[in-house]
């Protein structure tokens, strides 16, 4: 039997939603990893201090009894987000990020960003006391097609905004494309990006081939087999600019399997599993530990966990549930389409 024993990995991009659909997908997290970045698109969004700290709050009282889990909290930076309360935020230790969605990119993004004149204040108060801005990489405008979205926010939006204000962290959360993975790699400081689980395992296809499928279905959308690669070999690479954001989204199987569907992966509950699978596949599963566990808390400025979990490779296929039952209604679990033999001991 193969195993392998690392640090407790931390989550850089998690939608916990709330209420009941909180409590009743925070295990699935909460029973892996250590800390979370939890973003803010609640409805209403969390646009202050006050709004991250109660929510922080639920979260802390949804987590079932003997789980330690630190939700690191962020803001929705709308063009009204005031800089004092940002930087009492990140002051008191309660902000660990704030999160750009470009207005429309996203489920609720409809309070995102429409001017980045706008919130310029808020952007040089951050990169003054060093408080990375998360950011939703896609632009939003009805003439950019969906695939290449990603590539036409790097060269219209992100680069502008970099050479603006080098001094500002940038985190591009869920890289889905080889421009991003080259646009990272190119820079010299204060950019990295976060790699969801499933856009290391499906493409396109996944979404349209045979039939519509919405439980593959996510933003930014999963693109064509060479991005896909090209996210395949960011992550298992070792290079401290790549981390895990698991993106797992959850939304109840009605919002997903209708005319309109939502977008959003649910994959908290299969995510280390499927990851040990797809860094042995690249030969890379001595690497796994840095994406999951190092590469984030470094750039966060943080320190890596200190207890570990264990990696087990069984002999058989792990059965996971195809759903789970929430407070909310039931929500599909991320199917990655190969059987999995890695299990969290
Ligand atoms: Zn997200």
């Amino acid at each position: 039997m193969q195993s392998l024993t690392i640090r407790r990995p931390d989550d850089w991009h998690l939608h916990l939603r709330d209420g009941a659909m909180l409590r009743g997908v925070i295990a699935d997290t909460s029973r892996h990893f250590a800390r979370a970045i939890v973003m803010p698109n609640l409805v209403p969004p969390v646009v202050t201090t006050v709004d991250a700290r109660d929510y922080r709050n639920r979260i802390l009282d949804a987590l079932p009894e003997g789980h330690s889990f630190e939700p690191l909290m962020t803001l929705y930076l709308t063009e009204e987000t005031n800089p004092d309360d940002v930087e009492e935020g990140k002051r008191s230790g309660l902000i660990t990020a704030v999160k750009l969605y470009p207005a429309g990119a996203t489920t609720n993004s409809a309070s995102g960003v429409r001017n980045l004149d706008k919130v310029m204040p808020v952007l040089e108060r951050m990169a003054k006391i060093g408080l990375p801005l998360c950011v939703h990489g896609e632009v939003t405008t009805p003439e950019v097609d969906i695939f290449d979205r990603e590539a036409v926010f790097i060269e219209t939006v992100l680069d502008p905004l970099r050479r603006r204000l080098p001094e500002l962290k940038v985190t591009m959360e869920h890289v889905t494309t080889s421009d991003g993975v080259d646009y990272i790699r190119s820079s010299a400081a204060n950019l990295a990006g976060s790699i969801t689980t499933h856009h290391l395992i499906i493409n396109r296809n996944a979404i349209l081939v045979g039939g519509i499928r919405p439980h593959y279905y996510c933003l930014p959308v999963a693109k064509r087999e060479s991005h896909r690669l090209a996210l395949r070999a960011a992550a298992t690479s070792g290079d401290p600019r790549f981390f895990l954001g698991t993106d797992s989204a959850p939304h109840v199987d009605p919002a997903k399997e209708c005319a309109c569907g939502c977008a959003g992966i649910y994959c908290a509950p299969n995510t280390m599993s499927c990851l040990a699978h797809v860094f042995e596949q690249e030969g890379a599963l001595d690497k796994l530990e840095a994406f999951v566990s190092l590469n984030g808390p470094a750039w966060y400025g943080l320190p890596p966990n200190e207890t570990r979990i264990t990696l087990v490779k069984r002999a058989a296929p792990v059965q996971f549930p195809k759903k789970i039952e929430t407070g909310a209604g039931s929500v599909t679990v991320f199917d990655p389409m190969f059987p999995i033999y890695w299990d969290v001991e």
